[in-house]
């Protein structure tokens, strides 16, 4: 979709972007294309769009021979969308805040692949949704803020490292990422962006009863990033049970959240279970 179509679509309706709904539309061909080769999308793939705006990236999704479920908040563009996109074997819509849905929809899709240029002020919680999911999408291929793609991709020591980084990275391998320049957006977002793509993990780091334990722990180690995070767990555990789980994996009583790797949170959660 060219900028110049949407310009006429935008101006034809008379729609006003909403900057609060993240309205930056993708009109640069060769990047939403990158986007769908990242996604490595085949023919009969099962795509969930979130926030298709006017559908330029649905287009590409559904050139690719996938079917499209999308869900998008303004009844504006739903109503743009449902005329451009006729087909309902290859594309479906919802009219719904995505972030709502998906927590009170808590559905399998183990099938299906996320792949979004999502609103980026609700970006990190949606991702948050799938990743406390029993059963995410197998891929998820998103385009959202540089500054929160660095943060899916850190590993302990980095500055980035943080919850976002572990929750996401519990259920999900960060592959690769490449940035969009600001020109590529009408109009062009005043932040950097980045598409990223993230894989299922092929074995699950903990069983799913355990998910909930994992974010309670890392929720409570980052609290205060400062703090000592055997000190901020002992405001949820009892000290001996604590001295005996970090003692039996070795850590340090003094050693901060962000210098803690994913797999010892990892074991920290199944020690904190079993004892
Ligand atoms: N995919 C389109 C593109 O690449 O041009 C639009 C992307 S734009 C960054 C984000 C879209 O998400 C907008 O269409 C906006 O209306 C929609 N949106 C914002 N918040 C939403 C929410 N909570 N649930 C669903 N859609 C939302």
């Amino acid at each position: 979709m060219k900028l110049s179509e949407m310009r006429d679509l935008l101006s034809t309706r008379g729609i006003q972007l909403t900057k609060s709904l993240g309205q930056n539309f993708l009109h640069d061909t060769n990047q939403l294309e990158r986007i769908v080769r990242l996604a490595q999308v085949q023919p009969g793939d099962q795509i969930l769009e979130i926030g298709p705006g006017l559908g330029p990236l649905t287009e590409e999704l559904l050139k690719a021979g996938a079917t499209v479920f999308a869900i998008e908040k303004d009844q504006r563009l739903v109503t743009v969308l449902n005329e451009r996109f006729t087909d309902p074997k290859s594309f479906t819509l919802l009219h719904a805040d995505a972030l709502e849905f998906l927590k009170r929809d808590r559905r399998d899709w183990s099938d299906w692949m996320l792949v979004a240029n999502l609103p980026y002020s609700v970006a990190s919680p949606i991702l948050v949704e799938f990743a406390l999911l029993p059963s995410p999408p197998k891929r998820v291929v998103v385009t959202l803020q540089l500054e929160v793609a660095a943060r899916l991709m850190a590993k302990s020591g980095d500055d980035e490292y943080g919850q976002l980084s572990l929750f996401v990275q519990l259920q999900y391998e960060p592959k690769e990422w490449f940035k969009i320049p600001a020109g590529s957006f009408f109009p062009p977002p005043d932040v950097d962006s980045a598409c990223i793509r993230l894989d299922r993990r092929h074995q699950p780091l903990l069983p799913p009863e355990l998910t909930p334990k994992f974010f309670r722990i890392v929720k409570r180690a980052f609290s205060e990033r400062r703090k000592m995070m055997f000190k901020l767990l002992k405001t949820e555990w009892p000290t001996a049970r604590l001295h005996a789980a970090f003692e039996s994996l070795s850590i340090s009583p003094q050693i901060r959240a962000e210098a803690l790797p994913l797999e010892t949170f990892v074991a920290l959660t199944k020690a904190l279970s079993t004892q």
